[in-house]
């Protein structure tokens, strides 16, 4: 029971065995609409295999890791609403407010963003 991805909430999105609304899915990624959403378009998009966080990630997933961005830019264009613009963003460990130990792409559009973020 050491293997992380046995109860990770979002291996069980990628297995089915969680419900989730998947709206783009590839060989390397899923991406679905966020539980919680925090803009009017929220979604996740995911690496399909685990990777805890991007300190876990390899110099070998780098084009993974830009798939995700270039994913989460094309659901962010299909995004009613995302003609101003959107943002995609990673948080990381505890300051960074992770709290899925899945790594993570947040894809959010639709209402002006604040910056400096919370
Ligand atoms: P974090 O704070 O780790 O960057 O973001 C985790 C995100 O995952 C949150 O926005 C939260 O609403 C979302 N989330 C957590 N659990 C689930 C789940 O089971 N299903 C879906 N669709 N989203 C989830
Ligand atoms: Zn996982």
């Amino acid at each position: 029971m050491n293997d992380p991805s046995v109860t990770c909430p979002f291996c069980a999105i990628v297995r089915r065995a969680a419900p989730a609304t998947i709206t783009h899915e590839d060989d390397l990624v899923l991406a679905f609409k966020d539980i919680a959403p925090t803009a009017p378009f929220h979604e996740l998009v995911i690496p399909r295999r685990h990777i805890d966080s991007l300190s876990s990630a390899a110099a070998g997933d780098a084009a993974l890791l830009g798939w995700m961005m270039l994913v989460g830019r094309l659901r962010a264009e299909a995004a009613r609403g995302a003609e101003n613009g959107f943002r995609v963003v990673m948080n990381h460990g505890r300051d960074g407010h992770q709290t899925v130990g899945h790594m993570h792409l947040h894809v959010l559009a639709g209402r002006p963003l604040g910056w400096p973020p919370g």
